[in-house]
């Protein structure tokens, strides 16, 4: 009978909050509030419990571990539904705040990349749907319940949710967080998990996606080269990859990017950067 929400970057300090509605100590919730637009959030009820959130059932492993992932521009209160096996139900309303964005302004592109030619479009339709059709996996991987770890140091050159306006020209939100550690750095897994896509795409250089589990996935591009292969288990900490400037890049960097399901995550949330 119990919802437990841990924030994996805090379990060192996590409270412990009875709900004043509910009032009863079986119900009670462990979590750092307030939750973050663009984190992701581990759970676990009781085997057996139903966990619903706008809803959808949402995926629960046999032991009752279940993530959420808060999109980018995710409002007020998240809504947890959960109907208890042995009947009843209990609602959990979670705070969530909202991230300040801020706008940057990219100079200096090569034209073909703010303005793509004809004849890569069909290029630029298929890398998108390569990385959506592997954002979609829906596994029973548990990886997403490790504590996230850096995938490589390095000075943070672009934020998540950022508006950018390439060449002069507004684009949509930045999906990643960049780091630029210079070239040749070696990236690591900041999360075990399967490797499910490696590409070389127009827009994002030599690209990999690694999946961890029930929804949550990361991507990594504009890497010099990828250190694993498509279908390889990693271990978190595994060298995965090389820091360059493939595809559209102005400098060498890793974009790294997180996933739940379709939902854009941001890493920085998660790893308690702002
Ligand atoms: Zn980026």
């Amino acid at each position: 009978m119990r919802l437990v929400v841990l924030n994996y970057l805090f379990l060192s300090a996590l409270l412990i909050i009875s709900f004043g509605s509910i009032g009863r100590a079986e119900n009670a919730l462990a979590m750092k509030e307030p939750l973050k637009q663009g984190g992701y959030y581990v759970g676990k009820v009781s085997p057996g419990d139903k966990v619903t959130f706008h809803g959808e059932t949402v995926k629960q492993s046999s032991d009752g571990y279940f993530v959420i992932g808060l999109g980018w521009q995710y409002k007020n209160v998240a809504n947890i539904r959960v109907d208890h096996k042995a009947g009843g139900h209990t609602m959990h309303h979670l705070d969530v705040l909202p991230h300040d964005y801020e706008v940057e302004e990219i100079t200096g592109l090569p034209p073909k990349f703010v303005a793509p030619p004809k004849e890569v479009q069909d290029r630029i339709t298929k890398d998108a749907m390569d990385v959506r059709r592997v954002r979609a996996l829906d596994t029973d991987l548990q990886n997403f319940k490790e504590q996230m770890i850096w995938p490589v140091n390095g000075r943070i050159s672009g934020r998540f949710g950022s508006h950018r306006i390439l060449n002069g020209e507004p684009r949509s939100p930045h999906t990643g967080l960049d780091i630029a550690p210079g070239a040749g750095a070696i990236i690591v897994a900041p999360l075990g998990g399967r490797v499910t896509l490696v590409s070389d795409q127009y827009f994002t250089g030599n690209t990999m996606v690694i999946d961890h589990g029930h929804g949550i996935s990361s991507v990594y591009a504009h890497m010099e080269k990828a250190l694993v292969k498509e279908g390889q288990m990693v271990a978190q900490g595994d060298e995965i990859g090389v820091v360059g400037m493939t595809g559209r890049a102005t400098g060498p960097h890793l974009h790294w990017g997180m996933n739940w399901y379709g939902e854009r995550l941001n890493a920085g949330v998660v790893l308690g950067i702002e």
